[in-house]
């Protein structure tokens, strides 16, 4: 990943960073990353390939920590600020991690487990006083292994996820051209810093064109629409539940108050939805209120960015849009055949995008991609008119009840129409005689919902054996650190 150092030293005074009301150019970030490679390599002169894990709060001091990591040439493992300690522990575990680096509010917490575990120990309060020796820093190639995400574990425990600094760049070089960042692009970052979604799409590709991040330092729609409103940033990203959120707020807002935020908003650039499918009826009210036409892509911790609305161009509600320059893709049927046109099938993946392997996890790595080197999504989708739309994971999300294959986002699409419905997620049970049988947890704004009439009218929207059998009314669907919807924890309900 170090084009980035090579870029950033091209905009050396330009702003690269603001947290915590300090603004830092891109040569404070390359001195600062510079510091804690150094620092690292007095530690661990044969650094090559250790996996660093590092548990820093979204800001500065996060960016240079992951710089440094790569430009010692360490493996750079991001955790989860808000993991609570077993899963802290799993990841440490599971990557290996020979060393930790904790920022000021996590020292307490992994100083003792990196002493029981005898791992080394930087706490970033101490490094800033440390003195370290000037470091020749390794040369890198781009093979190197550079990062481990853990995917969200929607689906099952999560898994280490192992990029290249090539593959690294080829995410981050593509999104770049795609979406026209430039060095006067100016981010809000929201995005939690252990998922590509805020680590690539965010951070890296700001970073990698000259423009400025800014950061929260916890997020609230108020917080989010205060930033907005000091008029500097153009350009954001987030998953779908924290637009319904900031949406939710604005309506709750006096009129007057609605109006100066839609006004001031009509100085973006670029708006994305990703990580989860965007409820159409969400790209429509964000349309009213900001003008914008969200931009939604879909990606994995496994490809980066895959498939991507166009920038310029038609951003069709309900999907995906198309392959990204150098990205290929395409849609096969349980025989690993092409599907026809038109016809449903699995996403799979082949570029310099796709990562590298399942860290320890060989067979699950081979078991990922065909013979002929495809990464199988476990995506279902179909093009319509040249635009891809998911259909879900056939894990989950496809629900194969009396023979037929039924898509949960579909169903799931139809009912938040419903005025009464908020929110809700579809999931399939095991059931003797249909296979499974289709139900659905609703969040509802109607207390009194009448269950029976929602029936009806799902009913006269689509064919019978769509319709749930069951409904649970909930207070909130459970969601993971990205904001997906636990579809185990929902089938539990049932
Ligand atoms: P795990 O692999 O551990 O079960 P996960 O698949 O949620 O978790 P990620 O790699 O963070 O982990 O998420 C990738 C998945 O998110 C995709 O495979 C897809 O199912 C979903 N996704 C991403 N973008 C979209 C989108 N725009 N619409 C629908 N689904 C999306
Ligand atoms: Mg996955």
């Amino acid at each position: 990943m170090l084009q980035l150092v090579k870029n950033a030293s091209r905009h050396a005074g330009n702003q690269a960073i603001v947290s915590d009301n300090q603004t830092y150019t891109y040569q404070h970030l390359l001195d600062a990353s510079y510091g804690v490679a150094s620092l690292l390599l007095d530690q661990t002169p044969d650094l090559a390939e250790n996996r660093v894990a590092f548990m820093v709060s979204p800001g500065f001091d996060y960016v240079r920590v992951q710089w440094g990591i790569w430009r010692a040439g360490g493996v750079a493992v991001p955790l989860c600020i808000t993991y609570p300690l077993p899963s802290l522990q799993y990841v440490i575990d599971d990557t290996d991690a020979q060393i930790i680096v904790a920022g000021p509010e996590y020292a307490e917490l992994l100083a003792p487990l990196a002493a029981e575990k005898g791992l080394r120990f930087m706490a970033l309060a101490d490094v800033n006083g440390l003195s370290f020796s000037s470091q020749k820093l390794p040369n890198i190639t781009p093979g190197r292994r550079a990062m481990i995400l853990y995917t969200s574990g929607t689906t099952n425990l999560p898994k280490g996820v192992v990029t290249t600094h090539r593959t690294i760049e080829a995410q981050v070089s593509t999104l770049v051209k795609a979406w026209e960042w430039s060095a006067q692009d100016h981010i809000l970052c929201v995005l939690p810093l252990h998922h590509v979604h805020g680590i690539i799409n965010v951070i890296s590709c700001a970073l990698w064109a000259g423009a400025t991040v800014e950061f929260l330092p916890s997020f609230s729609a108020e917080a989010v629409f205060d930033a907005f409103l000091q008029g500097k940033i153009n350009v954001f990203m987030a998953v779908p539940t924290i637009y319904f959120k900031l949406i939710a707020y604005w309506e709750g807002l006096p009129l007057g108050q609605q109006q100066a935020i839609s006004e001031n908003l009509s100085g973006f650039r670029l708006m994305v939805s990703g990580s989860a499918a965007l409820p159409v009826s969400v790209m429509e009210k964000w349309k009213l209120i900001s003008g914008h036409t969200l931009l939604e892509r879909y990606g994995m911790t496994e490809i980066g960015m895959g498939i991507s609305n166009p920038y310029h161009g038609e951003r069709k509600a309900g999907y995906i849009g198309k392959p990204l320059p150098g990205v290929r893709v395409r849609l096969v049927d349980d025989q690993n055949q092409v599907v026809k046109a038109e016809q449903p099938g699995e996403i799979q993946v082949k570029g310099k995008n796709v990562f590298l392997e399942y860290w320890q996890r060989p067979e699950a790595t081979q078991k990922t991609f065909t013979e002929d080197g495809w990464f199988k999504t476990g995506d279902v989708a179909v093009v319509e008119k040249g635009y891809y739309r998911i259909l879900g994971r056939d894990s989950i999300d496809i629900i194969k009840s009396g023979g037929y294959k039924i898509s949960a986002l579909e169903i799931e699409e139809v009912l938040r129409t419903h005025p009464a419905v908020s929110d809700c997620s579809v999931v399939g049970i095991p059931n003797e005689e249909w296979g499974e049988l289709v139900v659905a947890a609703l969040m509802v704004n109607d207390p009194e919902i009448d269950l029976k009439v929602l029936n009806q009218w799902l009913r006269e929207r689509m064919p019978a054996y769509k319709v749930p059998r069951h409904y649970k009314l909930v207070d909130e669907l459970p969601r993971n650190a990205m904001g997906k919807v636990t579809k185990n924890d929902i089938k539990k309900l049932f």
